[in-house]
């Protein structure tokens, strides 16, 4: 809003809603592959994407395939977020059994209170 002035600068759709429109007539969805081959690399697909009514819409963003030493960190750097994401879960669930073996402790102790006032 500070640029207001400035109307000449338009970017070519950068920062806009795209009107790129898959088979089903909405607005194409912006995703990102993960694969081996374009790690990184946008895409458009159908807003319904990795759901069955998928109409199989597909376009590159990223015009260029990745390459070279980028795409082999990025390929790293996804199996190590992925990495993280495994070890984030078990310590998920490692949290939510202590949890649930402290509620068991609460309700012993207040076995024990009880017990003792209507001694
Ligand atoms: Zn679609």
């Amino acid at each position: 809003m500070e640029f207001g002035g400035r109307s000449s600068y338009k970017g070519k759709g950068k920062g806009n809603e795209t009107d790129v429109r898959c088979f089903c007539a909405l607005p194409a969805k912006k995703c990102k592959s993960w694969t081996d081959k374009n790690p990184g690399r946008r895409f458009y697909g159908c807003e319904r994407w990795k759901s069955p009514l998928d109409c199989g819409f597909f376009q590159w963003i990223d015009e260029e395939e990745p390459f070279g030493w980028q795409k082999q960190a990025l390929i790293e750097a996804r199996d190590e977020i992925s990495e993280q994401k495994r070890t984030i879960m078990e310590l998920k669930k490692t949290i939510s059994h202590l949890q649930s073996d402290l509620g068991k402790n609460a309700e012993i102790k207040e076995d024990i209170i009880n017990g003792f006032l209507n001694m």
